[in-house]
């Protein structure tokens, strides 16, 4: 990918997810016209799956019409994916902001066996403990067969 035709407006070399979203970090795994949905750098944990706007923009509220229209249907397919990737019980969806000025959302399968105690918020503190490179390479490819076999909800 690179860059491509983003003016600088919309790509800040200094962001990590526009690095991501361009597919200089990380992988990409689906792309269209509005997201990039794939793997962060350091995050590579099976099924935890980053769903961010392509252009540099903050908050769904930097998003544009098209974009926020686009979010809900592209959330249901990704959600779709990785759980018949990893068979999670629930898929989390986080936005949290603090980190990247950057609208993303992070997707997080929470497996039966993941303890009580590691559900819901906290599964974000313990984000190190479920990082598997080999095994977050297996689910993406997983996620990224599904998300393009052209199955529109
Ligand atoms: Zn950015």
């Amino acid at each position: 990918m690179g860059t491509r035709d983003l003016p600088s407006t919309e790509y800040d070399p200094s962001c990590a997810i526009c690095k991501f979203a361009t597919g200089a970090a990380g992988t990409v795994l689906y792309e269209d016209d509005h997201w990039a949905v794939g793997v962060l750098d350091g995050i590579e944990a099976p099924g935890w799956t980053v769903v961010a706007l392509r252009r540099h923009a903050f908050g769904i509220t930097g998003a544009s019409v098209a974009e926020a229209e686009t979010m809900g249907p592209l959330l249901r397919r990704v959600t779709e994916a990785i759980e018949s990737a990893t068979g999670a019980e629930r898929v989390y969806i986080a936005a949290y902001g603090e980190n990247h000025a950057h609208w993303h959302l992070l997707l997080i399968p929470r497996g039966a066996d993941v303890p009580v105690e590691q559900r819901h918020s906290q599964i974000w503190g313990h984000r190190q403990s479920f990082v598997d490179p080999k095994r977050a390479r297996q689910v993406g490819e997983l996620i990224r067969d599904q998300m393009s076999s052209g199955t529109r909800v």
